[in-house]
């Protein structure tokens, strides 16, 4: 997670296998999909210990103390424990009290992540699931550079894929690194502080991605312009947007991270007592699946609020049979055809919903590529735009209306009942004035 304002963010580090270490594709919602075997294909990963153990770092956090810092991840963990229609638990582990074999610092971070990310043994120092402590930045810095120093408030990754080949893929390993010197009591242009509320958000952001979620992106304009604290707007900000725009709003879940934690590890409950929309995104000519766009479902009485979102083609690979990448693919997503351009937005409140198409965000300071990727396109560094062929077009974003294609005009949406336990399937977006096949950035036959 990063800070607004000249702020680069780390990119997790990728997925690492044992036999093939290449770049991971991410997903909206799950951070990674399976891939061809020995994945089981088109299934997320998730973590199937439960409780899920952790061990934390020795030192301080910043001016905060061991104590204090362990007390901040127990507390952010909790947030996500604490929803009511996921089933995951987390604890310290009990072995070696729960903390790592020794200080974590600039000098030996290096070696505790590699032996982390090697699957092999760990050393004296790491554990399987090791959250690190950065007291002043300066571990950060000498894993990523002095200028990231600042800029990067934490960055986590999983690490060590499991299969069974059949209906589960699960990870093995984790880490977190927390940087402290965004807790060190100074303030000014070349050290900058956030609160503790704010650091809490940071936390949970990246507890978040340790235990499997991807980044999400709704109400994008408290990024690209402004919104006032208190305001609908802000609260709907998922804890899992890319950017730490608001501490106190993001310091609690969303809709859409509450749908996102329950998706992947789901109560017994929460398809029962939620609604789902799924359907597909397609080009103006209605057959050709569109890949990697954002797909929101606001409900009518309370849109900025009560929303969820999902990536078109998530669940799909990012790279077959495309020549930039490399030639054996990615070994992440689904080869299924009927998954390209699928969008899937579990976890409604029953109620009324719009649909609704935009790009993911491509441009400014923060585009939401690399490390801030929202979707498995963007850990390719561009996001695709909406392509239009219209001088009007295109509009962002595209609302779903009855017969699957799309308006400009928000007021013409025609709302979708859900209600719980029923999912509303086929819910085709066809957009509006794109070319009629393929997109921006490809040649068709
Ligand atoms: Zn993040």
């Amino acid at each position: 997670m990063k800070k607004p304002s000249r702020l680069k963010h780390l990119v997790p580090v990728a997925l690492a296998l044992a036999v093939l270490a290449v770049i991971a594709a991410r997903a909206g919602g799950p951070l990674y999909v399976g891939g061809p075997p020995p994945f089981a294909p088109g299934v997320p990963f998730v973590w199937t210990i439960n409780p899920l153990t952790y061990w934390t770092d020795l030192g301080y956090l910043g001016v905060q103390t061991n104590q204090q810092a362990d007390a901040l991840v127990a507390d952010a963990f909790k947030v996500w424990q604490d929803v009511a229609t996921a089933n995951i638990s987390f604890a310290k582990d009990a072995s070696n009290n729960g903390k790592l074999g020794a200080d974590v610092t600039a000098d030996n971070i290096m070696a505790v992540l590699n032996s982390i990310e090697g699957c092999g043994a760990l050393g004296s120092i790491a554990k399987d699931r090791s959250i690190i402590y950065d007291v002043d930045g300066t571990a950060v810095a000498a894993l990523l550079g002095e200028e990231n120093k600042t800029t990067v408030l934490g960055f986590a990754s999983v690490a060590c894929a499991s299969s069974n080949g059949v209906d589960s893929n699960y990870y093995l390993r984790g880490y977190a690194v927390l940087n402290g010197i965004f807790l060190d009591g100074v303030n000014n242009a070349t050290n900058p502080e956030v609160t503790v509320t704010g650091f809490k958000a940071v936390m949970i952001h990246e507890f978040g991605h340790l235990i499997g979620l991807d980044h999400s992106q709704i109400n994008l304009n408290c990024l690209t312009s402004y919104c006032a604290p208190g305001s609908d707007d802000l609260e709907g900000v998922p804890t899992m947007f890319p950017v730490l725009i608001n501490d106190a709003a993001m310091s609690t879940l969303a809709t859409d991270d509450i749908a996102a934690i329950s998706a992947l590890y789901p109560e017994s409950t929460f398809p029962t007592s939620t609604g789902r929309i799924t359907g597909h995104v397609f080009f103006s000519d209605g057959q050709t699946p569109a890949q990697g766009f954002n797909v929101i479902a606001r409900s009518t009485t309370s849109p900025l609020v009560t929303a969820v979102s999902s990536v078109s083609g998530f669940l799909y690979t990012v790279d077959v049979g495309n020549p930039v990448y490399p030639w054996w693919g990615s070994e992440y997503g689904s080869r299924d055809p009927a998954l390209i351009g699928f969008y899937d937005m579990p976890g409604l409140p029953p109620g009324d919903y719009t649909v609704e198409v935009e790009a993911i965000n491509n441009s400014g300071d923060h585009p939401f590529v690399d490390g801030s990727s929202v979707g498995p396109i963007g850990n390719y560094g561009f996001q695709f735009p909406l392509p239009s062929l219209l001088p009007t077009l295109p509009c962002t974003p595209e609302y779903l209306v009855s017969g699957a294609t799309a308006t400009c005009n928000r007021a013409s949406a025609t709302p979708l009942p859900v209600v719980a336990g029923s999912p509303v399937t086929g819910t085709d977006v066809i957009l509006i004035g794109t070319p009629p096949r393929y997109d921006a950035w490809e040649d068709g036959p």
